[in-house]
C-alpha cells in the first residue's frame, strides 16, 4: 500500500479497474497518513467520514463492474476557498470559521461526478491573500522538504547527498497562498489537489514543495463556488506529482459553466498529451526581464541547463524581452485591494460569517464584526483598496493600472505574433525559504518578491505551469515555470512532460517501516 500513494492516478486505477484493491483501502490509508503527517497542518479539516462514504460507494461501483473512469477512487484535496456543502469552509479567516456554505464549487461537483474522494480541505493565506501560507487563522504550513517527518517517513533516489542541515526551527515554508495543497499532494495523502492562482498561488507553492502546479487560462475551469480575491484574475489551479496526474484533473474540472459567465463558452477538447513528445519544433522565448536581482545561483543554473537540454533537442532558445514586466506587480498590488475592498464588503456580521457579540448600533456591529473577523493583511487591504477607490483618486490608481494591465498583456500578445510558442523562466527566485527568513519581511513585500516571475501570467490571462526540476544543494526543489498562449494548454503540458522526462525530478516513497496498512 505505501508504494501505491506514491504511484501516478493511472497506475492506482488500473489496480482499482483490476480489482486488485478497493478504493476504500486507499482511502483509510490516506486518511492515516493524514494524521501522521499532521505536523505539517496541511489540512485546516480532514474530512474523514465523507472520504469513508464516497470512498464505499466507489467500492460498490468496482464490484458493479460500473467504475466512472481514471478518477473513480482516488483522493483529492480541495483549498478552504472553495466551497463544499455541508462542512465548513474557512478560507482560514475568524470570519467564516462557522460557515457552511449551501452549495458546491463546480470544480468540486466535476471531482466528484467523476467520482474523485474528497480526503480533506485545505489551509491558505486567509482568503489567499500571500505567499507562504504563514497568515492562517489555523498557524503556517510547513514543507515537506528540509522538515523532520520528509526524514522520519520519506525515502528517495537523489545524485549527491543533500546537506542535511534539518534543524528543530529551521523549517521552511511550504509557499503559497495555496501552501496546505501543496504539502497535502506532496507528503501522499492524496494525488491531486485544488489550489487557487491570482498572482501565483498555485505555481508558487508548487515551485516550494517539489510538484506539478497548473494555472490555467483564465476561463478554462469555472470558479464558481471559489470564494473571490480578484475576479478578473483567480483561477482554480492544479498541484499533482506528474503532468499526466495534473492532465487527468484539467480534463474532469475544465469547459463551460452557465454558473460562471466568465468561463469560455466553447466546448472543451480533452488534452491528450503524446506518447513521444518532440520538441523541435518549439520556438521557446527566454524573458530577459525574469532574470532579476535576487534569482539564487542554482535557480538560475537550472534555468540554463533546462534551456540547454531544449536547444539540444532541437528547440530554439530565443532571448526576448517583456519590457513592462517590472510594473506587473506593482498594478497587481493596485488592482488586488480595490477588489479585495469590493469583495470582503460582503462580511458585515448581518447574513452569514462571524458576528460580534455586544454593540448598539449597526454602525458598530460592522466595526467590530469586521475588527475581529480578519487579520491584519486582510484589513489593511480592505483600507487601501477604498482609498484607491475614492472618486478623487479611481482614476490616478485604478484607471492607470487597468492600463498598464493592457501593456502587460500586449507584451505578450507580441511574442506569440512574433512566433514564440513558449516561454520559459523560474517560478521562485530561490528555494524555499525558512519560516524565520520569510516572515523578517511582511506580506507585501514578500508578495512583491514571490510574485515577480509567476503574476504577469495572470495579468494576460495566459497559462503557465511550475515544473520541478532538481533538488539544491541543501536537498530542496529547485523548478521553472512554462508559459502558454490563452488556450494553449495542450502545447504548456506536452512541453512540461517532455521536461519533466528529461530531468527526472526526485520520486518519493513512504518508507516501509512506516506501515499504514
Ligand atoms: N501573493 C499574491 C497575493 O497575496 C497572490 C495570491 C494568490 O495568487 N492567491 O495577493
Amino acid at each position: 500500500m505505501n508504494k501505491l500513494l506514491s504511484s501516478s492516478i493511472r497506475e492506482v486505477s488500473r489496480r482499482i479497474y483490476d480489482g486488485a484493491v478497493r478504493p476504500s483501502d486507499i482511502c483509510e490509508t490516506c486518511v492515516k497518513l493524514t494524521a501522521l503527517v499532521k505536523p505539517l497542518n496541511a489540512y485546516v479539516t480532514v474530512t474523514s467520514d465523507v472520504a469513508g462514504e464516497q470512498a464505499s460507494d466507489a467500492d460498490a461501483r468496482q464490484r458493479r463492474n460500473s467504475l466512472l473512469g481514471q478518477l473513480d477512487g482516488i483522493p483529492v484535496a480541495i483549498k478552504d476557498n472553495y466551497c463544499v456543502k455541508g462542512g465548513p469552509t474557512t478560507c482560514a479567516s475568524r470570519m467564516l470559521a462557522n460557515f457552511s456554505p449551501g452549495y458546491n464549487a463546480t470544480v468540486y461537483e466535476r471531482l466528484r461526478k467523476r467520482g474523485a474522494v474528497l480526503i480533506g480541505k485545505t489551509n491558505l493565506d486567509e482568503f489567499a491573500m500571500g505567499s507562504g501560507t504563514v497568515d492562517s487563522l489555523y498557524g503556517p504550513t510547513k514543507n515537506l522538504w528540509g522538515s523532520e517527518v520528509l526524514s522520519q517517513f520519506y525515502s528517495y533516489e537523489s545524485d549527491g547527498s543533500p546537506i542535511n542541515e534539518w534543524k528543530k526551527d529551521a523549517w521552511r515554508i511550504a509557499g503559497g497562498s495555496s501552501g496546505g495543497s501543496a504539502v497535502a499532494v506532496a507528503t501522499g495523502t492524496c494525488y491531486a489537489a485544488l489550489g487557487s492562482d491570482t498572482g501565483g498561488s498555485t505555481r508558487n507553492p508548487a515551485s516550494y514543495c517539489g510538484l506539478i502546479g497548473l494555472k490555467p487560462t483564465y476561463g478554462l475551469v469555472s470558479r464558481y463556488g471559489l470564494i473571490p480575491l480578484l475576479n478578473s484574475m483567480d483561477v482554480p489551479g492544479i498541484l499533482a506529482r506528474t503532468v499526466d496526474d495534473t492532465v487527468l484533473i484539467l480534463n474532469a474540472i475544465a469547459g463551460p459553466d452557465p454558473a460562471d459567465p466568465t468561463t469560455v463558452q466553447s466546448e472543451y477538447v480533452p488534452i491528450n498529451l503524446p506518447k513521444t513528445i518532440d520538441v523541435s519544433n518549439l520556438r521557446i522565448g527566454i524573458p530577459k526581464e525574469y532574470g532579476v536581482r535576487g534569482i539564487s545561483e542554482e535557480v538560475q543554473a537550472c534555468w540554463d541547463e533546462v534551456s540547454r537540454h531544449l536547444e539540444e533537442a532541437g528547440a530554439s532558445i530565443v532571448p526576448v524581452s517583456l519590457p513592462h514586466t517590472d510594473y506587473s506587480i506593482v498594478c497587481y498590488s493596485v488592482l488586488n485591494r480595490c477588489d479585495v475592498a469590493s469583495n470582503l464588503a460582503c462580511y458585515d456580521g448581518i447574513e452569514y460569517g462571524h458576528r460580534a457579540d455586544e454593540w448598539s448600533s449597526a454602525h458598530e456591529l460592522y466595526k467590530k464584526t469586521r475588527s475581529e473577523g480578519f487579520n491584519d493583511v486582510v484589513k489593511g487591504r480592505i483600507l487601501v483598496g477604498n482609498y484607491f477607490l475614492l472618486a478623487e483618486n479611481y482614476k490616478e490608481y485604478y484607471v492607470k493600472a487597468m492600463k498598464m494591465r493592457r501593456l502587460i498583456a500586449q507584451d505578450f500578445d507580441a511574442l506569440w505574433n512574433g512566433n514564440i510558442d513558449l516561454l520559459l523562466t523560474p517560478t521562485t527566485l530561490t528555494e524555499a525559504p525558512t519560516y524565520d527568513e520569510f516572515t523578517q519581511l511582511d506580506n507585501q513585500t514578500q508578495c512583491l518578491i514571490q510574485d515577480h516571475c509567476t503574476q504577469p501570467a495572470n495579468m494576460a490571462g495566459l497559462p503557465a505551469i511550475n515544473v520541478p526540476i532538481k533538488l539544491s544543494r541543501r536537498g530542496l526543489p529547485l523548478s521553472l515555470q512554462l508559459m502558454a498562449p490563452i488556450f494553449h494548454e495542450q502545447r504548456l503540458l506536452t512541453a512540461a512532460k517532455w521536461i519533466e522526462q528529461t530531468v527526472r525530478f526526485p520520486r518519493l516513497e513512504l518508507k516501509d517501516s512506516c506501515l499504514l496498512e
